[in-house]
Order: structure tokens, then C-alpha cells, then sequence
């Protein structure tokens, strides 16, 4: 058996955990990234490596570490940390090394989960596969011909920066109407607001799923209102399925996959969000008689990136 570990370092908290060759968590753990981010972050990778290594009585050398953001082509450099302090710029595996006696692999968060669900989860059978994570943003990740596709600067299937609408909102990377304007957390968000703007009397019902308030609201309660038939609710996963379907049209014609899987917590909703995806992906396509590839729900959950990467780590 070959074990490796899988750090996932989010903007709130870090997963480890020891997987082994049949994509099992074996041990894990959890911890709150720490606020200064930086060396302090970089400290606790390590110590979370050795606490894994412990927990299992085995010294595990190969080790996969995943963090939103650009990560260099060699797999060693974060060149820009989307949302962790200090380490923009930071060679983690070199910076590793001495805390952790082993070679470390960074590689892009959605790019890591990507690969999880391509080995061990939805994607097992597939070859060709689009991977989209609708969260706080729209992370991507492609699989072609069997391998995660990195570009030429290892930044590939930022899929989330597709941009859809050139008058669209403005979105944190500078530029306006980049599909995770249309498709992530806060876009559902702003759906349900302008649903309610458009039909306030109805807003009642919705409301009392969270605190009472607009801004009490989370994607689990529009999901959970939707799932109970709030009009509302199942109206802004409508409108978000709707330009998830466009923004794919493109990606599917670019790419011609044969499978695309949602990740991430939007698509918990699971057929309500992806139900209206699937028939705005069919309306939108070009070349309409071209077999679509199908679209279903990721099936690792939280897990896919620390899985992912630690079975890269094992190379
Ligand atoms: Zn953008």
C-alpha cells in the first residue's frame, strides 16, 4: 500500500489527511488557518504533516499540498495567493523541505479536486472531463486525454474568468461579467435579492429559513427553501443554472468532453441547480445534434482536493 498525504489549505481552514492508493481517508485532520497566513501558515502545514505522520506510525514522503491561487508550472511556487495572506510569491516546497524531511507538490485547489474526482470520484470512468467548483468563486480544472491539463504556465481552466458579458459586474480579478459573476455564491445571492426586488410579497417564506434577514440568508437555506418549493429560491438556482449552462456551452465546444461534473457547495442543491444547467447547456450549444456530454454533482465532497493532491504527490 502507498500512502501519501494531502494538505488543503483553505482561506478559513486547513484538511489533511493520509489517503491511500484506493483514495481512502485513512487518518485526518482539521485546523483554522491562521489569519497572518504566511511563515505561521506554512508552520502549521508542517506540524499537520507530522501530526498525520504520527496518527499512522508511517513516514510518509510524498506529500501534495493545494491552495486557491496561481501555482507555478514546476509545482513549487504559489505566484499569487487568491485568499491567504503571504504567500504570493512564496516557494512552499523549498521553504518545506527543512520543517518536513520530504519534497512537497503545491498545486492549484480546484485543479487538486479536479484530480481526486478524475481518480476516485465521478470522473472515475471518464478520459475528457470539465471540473467546475461553484463556491465563494467559480475554480476550474480539465482533465484531457487522462491528464490535468496546467498550460503553458501551469494557470489553465480558470474557468471562472471566462468572461461572458463584457458589461457584466465587475469582478475581483479586474475585469466584468466573468462567469463566476453569474455562477457562485455571491451570484446566487444577488439573484435571490432581485427576485425579491421583483416579487417582495413573496419574500416572506424565504426569509424565515435564515435570521429573518436578507443578509442572514446562506446558499444552504436558498437551497433548503428551494428544495421545499419556495418560488424564490428555486427561481435564483433557475436563473444561476441558466448561465451555467451558457458559460458551459462554450467550454463543451471548445473541448468537446465526455463528462462535466459540479463541485462545491452550490452544487449541493444537486438537480435543482443542475437540472436548469443541463437544459440551458442543450439550448445554448452550437451544433445542436452534438452529442452533450453529461453533467452530474461531484461525489467527494470536501475531500476531493486533499485526495486529489496527495495522489499527484504519489506521482
Ligand atoms: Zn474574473
Amino acid at each position: 500500500m502507498s500512502l501519501a498525504i494531502g494538505i488543503d489549505v483553505g482561506g478559513t481552514k486547513l484538511l489533511g489527511g493520509v489517503v491511500d492508493d484506493d483514495g481512502r481517508v485513512i487518518a485526518r485532520l482539521r485546523r483554522e488557518t491562521p489569519r497572518e497566513g504566511g511563515s505561521a501558515l506554512t508552520a502549521l502545514v508542517a506540524e499537520l504533516v507530522h501530526q498525520l505522520q504520527e496518527d499512522t506510525r508511517e513516514k510518509i514522503s510524498k506529500i501534495g499540498l493545494s491552495a486557491a491561487g496561481f501555482v507555478s508550472a514546476d509545482r513549487e511556487r504559489m505566484l499569487a495567493a487568491t485568499n491567504i495572506a503571504g504567500w504570493t510569491g512564496v516557494n512552499l516546497a523549498e521553504e518545506l523541505e527543512p520543517l518536513i524531511g520530504a519534497r512537497v507538490i503545491v498545486e492549484n485547489d480546484a485543479n487538486a479536486a479536479c484530480w481526486g474526482e478524475y481518480r476516485y470520484g465521478a470522473g472515475r470512468d471518464s478520459r475528457n472531463m470539465i471540473f467546475l467548483i461553484l463556491g465563494t468563486g467559480l475554480g476550474g480544472g480539465l482533465i484531457t486525454n487522462g491528464e490535468l491539463f496546467r498550460g503553458a504556465h501551469g494557470t489553465a481552466a480558470e474557468f471562472g474568468h471566462m468572461r461572458l458579458n463584457a458589461s457584466g459586474p465587475l469582478c475581483g480579478c479586474g475585469a466584468r461579467g466573468c462567469f463566476e459573476q453569474y455562477c457562485a455564491g455571491p451570484a446566487l445571492m444577488r439573484h435571490v435579492e432581485e427576485s425579491i426586488a421583483a416579487a417582495p410579497e413573496r419574500a416572506f417564506e424565504l426569509l424565515r429559513y435564515g435570521d429573518g434577514t436578507l443578509s442572514g440568508l446562506t446558499g444552504k437555506h436558498i437551497a433548503a427553501a428551494a428544495h421545499d418549493g419556495d418560488r424564490i429560491a428555486t427561481t435564483a438556482f433557475k436563473i444561476t443554472g441558466e448561465w451555467l449552462g451558457l458559460g458551459l456551452a462554450s467550454l463543451v465546444v471548445t473541448l468537446d468532453p465526455d463528462l462535466i461534473i459540479l463541485g462545491g457547495g452550490v452544487s449541493e442543491a444537486g438537480e435543482i441547480l443542475i437540472s436548469p444547467a443541463r437544459e440551458s447547456l442543450r439550448r445554448n450549444a452550437s451544433f445542436s445534434g452534438h452529442s452533450l456530454p453529461p453533467l452530474v454533482a461531484a461525489s467527494l465532497g470536501n475531500d476531493a482536493g486533499l485526495i486529489g493532491v496527495a495522489d499527484l504527490a504519489r506521482g
